[in-house]
């Protein structure tokens, strides 16, 4: 049986509105709670379902398993949750067959770039259940992980409620202190306290997480209690008392500056002036509804020493008319042709940033390729002679190469699936005494070996997705202490313009998913907490929710 983890309807759905408005409004704290019932994976091939612990009689006969009582009290704990107007996801709702899971991750790799490969478990151990827990978690955007389980003792005499954290999660530490407040306080059950391990499932999901153990199966009271009804709705509720108690200490705070707009243009506004406080003499403009323009922009931006700012194609968004008359450039450059920025959102950008028409130029190919040629060109290969090669049909491992690439003077360039681009081919003929090495950036499925075969002293820096590939950036060039710029990996023009921002300050760009970490980043961060001196978050919350701060610190600590 698989059983795949769904969300739980709210329970207020079923009733008239008038009724659900009373019953169910949103509370002032409303969370995503991920809720892990424990043990009950079925361990492939043979291995029958994991029962946790077991309670026998005294003829030897099983009569509680602790994958059952789990199971039940996480049930009654989501219910009490949805009640409430939390949006609550369960792990499983029977015995699982859990997903095959990266087993770099789960085997705690020391590095993301440390292997040649990445492997899939065909056969599903321990380890994998435990993983595949904890990347349902995460990738459910939850706010709090709680995983229930019961405990067991050979002395039947042993009893009690014990919440447990991992010493590096502030707020877990928090939510465990209110959840074993509040339990304490409405059940029968002996106080065991809070304690810190690292148990798996909370130590790789990436949110703040506990995991109670409710009692002891082995103690006939405890397993009394834990099996009735009433027993099992008074501590579900305790423990959602512990969860909203927690939460109204806003416990999710802002950890680092944040550079942000209420739109991309705003963001992009607002990396130009971090990075110029005092202006610039060149501006770079380019589209911010599409990306492969500026795909390669970080390097000209680091030579021209200018902010990239971006515009619709038919009206400058005021947020870029403020911060173009607040740089007050001698000249700016638009990246891209005038269906991507018109000539009248160019005349619009001369009048606001107070320069001639005569002191705007376009660099603009006819595709992406030669636009990232012309950028190339007019950038120059460095006395290092070294250029970049990265796909050009998807834009997350140019913004990884972008920060490193523009620091370093090394030219981006794009590259077509199925053949080296004739633009990319042009400028290799054009610099053929200069381009020594090449940083190729993405897996094969983008940039085929053979595509490259041609290209000079090829190193290749990729992952098995983006993510992994931008860990990989970090890890293998990102070498030395510096800033790193957090973005949304889907949110293109944020990413793009924090990457400019990066190359301006010789920092990094980490790319995170849309509602949580990626695994590499989470071991990059753990495997080099004194790279990641510094952290700015780029883009609104909206974007980038507080909640990717808290993974992060999470990992620092
Ligand atoms: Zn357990």
């Amino acid at each position: 049986m698989n059983r795949r983890p769904r969300p739980l309807a709210a329970p207020c759905a079923l009733f008239a509105a008038s009724l659900a408005f009373l019953l169910c409004a949103q509370p002032a704290h409303a969370a995503r709670i991920f809720i892990d019932p424990g043990h009950g994976s079925i361990i492939t091939p043979g291995g029958g379902v994991d029962p946790g612990a077991v309670a026998k009689d005294s003829a030897g006969t099983v009569i509680a398993k602790e994958k059952d009582l789990a199971l039940q009290i996480a049930q009654r704990l989501a219910t009490e949750l949805g009640k409430r107007g939390h949006e609550v996801q369960l792990y499983r709702t029977g015995d699982v067959t859990a997903t095959p899971v990266d087993r770099m991750t789960w085997l705690g790799a020391s590095d993301p770039a440390d292997s040649a490969t990445w492997q899939r478990s065909e056969t599903i151990t321990k380890g994998d259940s435990l993983q595949a827990r904890c990347d349902e978690a995460n990738a459910s955007g939850a706010d709090l992980f709680i995983s229930v389980h019961l405990n067991a003792a050979d002395a039947t005499s042993a009893t009690g409620y014990e919440t447990w954290l991992t010493a590096e999660d502030r707020l877990g530490a928090l939510l465990a202190s209110y959840v074993q407040r509040e339990v304490i306080a409405s059940t029968p059950f002996r106080d065991r306290g809070t304690k810190t391990e690292q148990f798996y499932v909370i130590r790789w999901s990436h949110m703040p997480a506990i995991l109670a153990e409710c009692g002891f199966i082995s103690n006939p009271t405890d397993r009394a209690y834990v099996t009735s009804a009433s027993g099992q709705s008074t501590l579900a509720r305790a423990m959602a008392d512990g969860v909203d108690a927690f939460l109204a200490s806003e416990p999710y705070r802002q950890l680092w500056p944040r550079i942000s707009g209420t739109t991309r243009y705003g963001t992009a506004a607002a990396l130009s002036l971090d990075g110029w406080p005092t202006g610039a003499r060149t501006v770079l403009l380019a589209t911010g509804e599409n990306w492969p323009d500026a795909l390669a922009s970080a390097p000209l931006s680091h030579k021209l020493d200018a902010p990239l700012l971006l515009s619709t194609p038919s009206t400058l968004p005021t947020d870029t008319a403020e911060e173009l008359a607040r740089l007050a450039p001698d000249n700016i450059v638009v990246l891209g042709g005038t269906g991507a920025v018109s000539d009248a959102v160019v005349t619009a950008a001369a009048s606001a940033a107070g320069v001639a028409p005569r002191d705007v130029r376009r660099i603009a190919g006819a595709n992406r390729y030669e636009t990232a040629a012309l950028i190339a060109t007019e950038v120059g290969v460095p006395t290092d002679g070294r250029v970049a090669v990265v796909g050009g049909e998807s834009p997350a491992d140019a913004v990884s190469i972008s920060a490193y690439a523009g620091a370093n003077s090394i030219p981006i360039l794009l590259t077509e699936t199925t053949r080296l681009s004739t633009a990319t081919a042009d400028f290799k003929a054009a610099n053929a005494s200069t381009w020594r090495s090449t940083l190729i950036i993405g897996g094969t499925a983008v940039v085929p070996d053979a595509v490259v075969s041609a290209l000079p002293s090829r190193r290749r820096i990729a992952g098995p997705d983006r993510y992994a590939t931008n860990a990989a950036v970090l890890q293998q060039l990102h070498t030395a202490a510096g800033l790193h710029y957090v973005a949304n990996g889907e949110a293109y023009p944020d990413c793009l313009t924090a990457g400019v921002r990066g190359a301006k300050s010789a920092g990094a760009v980490m790319l995170v998913q849309p509602r949580t970490l990626g695994n590499y980043q989470r071991l990059y961060i753990e495997n080099h907490e004194t790279r990641v001196r510094a952290i700015r978050m780029v883009g609104g919350t909206r974007v980038l929710p507080i909640i990717h701060e808290w993974m992060i610190d999470k990992a620092l600590r």
